[in-house]
């Protein structure tokens, strides 16, 4: 249980300090933050959830924002998550510096929180990806996750989102040579915000062309135009993630990314208290330490040290 009684109730009741505490919880690894998301977990699965990532520039605050406003008319509930892997500051700072969404700080319908590194005791994963259920569980219908990423995804809750919206600018050939290399998966919907730049149409050529090289799936890659400040675009964007929803609806895709994604948090979280537990063993006996003394010796090899280790956590963990 929770130690405050109420506090998964007030959460599904929609409660935005509520919500506030119960990520407070998630992203100190507090057990009882675990304890909640159980509490609530067979309440989540109804958000509609959107990832942006893109270069830091890019647009991806202010394209949020003006989703959000977008949203907003529809009268939909939203929440927005920033992470940011790359910055050292816990989410005042980090807040701050989110002026964009200032307009809808007030706006009850709206909930905005950021996550950095630092402030992720448990890993920035983990706690994203309990962060966005607690919200997907207070009743938001839409959930935008934010995140920065150029190559390689630091932080895989993006995975977690039922679309993924790329966000790029002209000039910043960065993304697009990450594209083409293979580092960073073809999201759903590629932005090309900033659009009135002149080297807009160079851009697109070269996104075309490495979306003509990448394996051709079912749904065809859309490359929206945008200017985020003035919301230009913003309304053939939201058409965009509509026809995408529509589209993984109809074909059950929604359903399986949603499975292999599930699947893969399930591996990640063992993984990750696998290896506590590991590390656990060396603290609690200077054999293994010797252990490795051996290895650097070279008279074990590191796979037979790793054998070693892992019937020893088996044995530990068999013990009544
Ligand atoms: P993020 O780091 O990807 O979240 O990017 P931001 O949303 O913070 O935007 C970076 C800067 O670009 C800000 O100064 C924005 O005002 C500006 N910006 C965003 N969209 C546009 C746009 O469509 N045109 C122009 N000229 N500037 C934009």
């Amino acid at each position: 249980m929770a130690a405050d009684p109420n506090l998964a109730q007030r959460l599904l009741d929609g409660d935005r300090r509520a919500l506030a505490r119960a990520i407070s919880l998630v992203e100190d690894d507090d057990p009882d933050g675990w304890a909640l998301v159980r509490e609530v977990y067979s309440h989540t699965g109804k958000a509609v959830t959107v990832g942006v990532t893109g270069a830091p520039g890019a647009g991806k605050s202010t394209l949020i924002a003006a989703l959000v406003k977008n949203r907003r008319a529809e009268d939909r509930t939203v929440a927005v998550l920033s992470i940011d892997p790359s910055s050292p500051f816990t989410h005042g700072a980090l807040l701050g510096d989110r002026i964009r969404l200032t307009e809808h700080f007030l706006d009850p319908g709206v909930f905005i929180r950021s996550m950095a590194n630092r402030g992720a005791l448990g890993g920035l994963s983990e706690a994203s990806l309990q962060a966005a259920l607690l919200m997907d569980a207070a009743g938001r219908d839409d959930v935008f996750l934010e995140t920065v990423g150029v190559g390689q995804a630091e932080v895989d809750i993006i995975d977690h989102a039922d679309t993924v919206v790329l966000v790029l600018m002209p000039g910043g050939g960065d993304s697009v040579q990450a594209l083409k290399a293979g580092i960073m998966e073809i999201p759903d919907i590629i932005v090309v915000n900033k659009s009135d730049h002149p080297m807009t149409p160079t851009m697109v050529r070269e996104i075309r062309g490495v979306l003509s090289l990448a394996p051709q799936g079912p749904w065809q890659v859309p490359i929206v135009l945008t200017e985020a400040v003035d919301g230009k675009g913003v309304d053939e964007l939201v058409e965009q993630l509509l026809a995408h929803r529509t589209h993984i609806e109809e074909r059950g895709t929604l359903a399986e990314r949603r499975r292999h994604n599930l699947r893969n948090e399930v591996l990640a979280i063992a993984t990750s208290r696998m290896r506590r537990r590991l590390e656990g063993l060396f603290v609690q006996d200077p054999g293994f330490e010797a252990l490795i003394d051996d290895v650097v010796a070279r008279r074990v090899d590191p796979a037979s040290a790793a054998v070693t280790i892992l019937e020893a956590a088996e044995d530990v963990a068999s013990r009544p």
